[in-house]
């Protein structure tokens, strides 16, 4: 089993996520774990979202929301055949109702605490990993959801969740081997896990790189991947040096 993790990028839009399928499927043979972030800048909208919301700016909150509704449900549709189309918009719609809820909640309590931003940030790997679900079975590739909250157990420091390792790998090693024993490629949102009690929480930003690493490690995997969408590595790091070049060989 290896695990493959695939950054807001490499998500971002139908044409990104039919990429990565395609790369997935060069190594069926490995038994792949797949681990997605957000689609493109979601997290930021969301988190945008959240603090109009808060700050009694109910109306753009609401148009925010509904602009990244109408983000998701546009790259999804060119994911599933004609027949499933009506079955993820639908999924997506709800998933935005939920979204509006927790918006105008906000607007009322004019007030924004840890637990709302983890409730309405996990959103993002909550759709993209649904959407890459559907994308690989377009594809003919047998692939299974798993809700992350399900299996990585944190303690309750919202937004900087930290895991309880124990309880995790256990629950990990219980659900995930079977699943990729029947031959299924598991697809599962990084950043987002709950607490015991099953409250949301998330494992602070950029935080899939970590969710793959807990779930390499829990399931035990070969290998943990982080592909990123850049073509290749730079010999200096170009936000601080802009006159670096590609290395050819490493
Ligand atoms: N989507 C989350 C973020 O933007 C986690 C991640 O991408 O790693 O921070
Ligand atoms: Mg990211």
């Amino acid at each position: 089993m290896i695990v493959m993790k695939f950054g807001g990028t490499s998500v971002e839009s139908a044409e990104a996520i039919t990429r990565v399928v395609s790369i997935v499927a060069e190594r069926l043979s490995r038994r792949p774990v797949v681990v997605v972030s957000a689609m493109g800048k979601t997290t930021n909208r969301l988190l945008q979202i959240a603090d109009e919301a808060a700050r009694g700016n109910r109306q753009h909150a609401l148009e925010l929301t509904h602009d990244l509704e109408l983000f998701h449900v546009r790259e999804a549709r060119h994911l599933v055949c004609a027949d499933d189309q009506a079955g993820i918009e639908a999924l997506i719609r709800e998933h935005f109702k939920d979204i509006e809820d927790l918006v105008r909640g906000l607007s009322v309590l004019g007030e924004l605490t840890p637990r709302s931003v983890d409730a309405i940030s996990a959103y993002g790997e909550r759709l993209s990993s649904l959407i890459v679900t559907q994308a690989f079975r377009f594809h003919h590739i047998t692939a299974e959801h798993v809700d992350s909250r399900e299996l990585i157990v944190t303690d309750r420091r919202h937004t900087q969740a930290a895991p309880i390792l124990d309880l995790t790998y256990s629950r990990i090693r219980q659900r995930i081997p079977p699943l990729v024993a029947r031959g299924a490629v598991v697809v599962m949102g990084g950043f987002i896990a709950a607490t015991e009690d099953g409250v949301t929480t998330t494992l602070g930003r950029g935080g899939s790189d970590f969710s793959a690493s807990i779930i390499g490690a829990g399931i035990p995997a070969e290998e943990i991947q982080i592909w990123t969408d850049v073509d290749g590595m730079l010999t200096c790091d170009p936000r601080i040096c802009d006159n670096g070049h590609r290395v050819r060989t490493i």
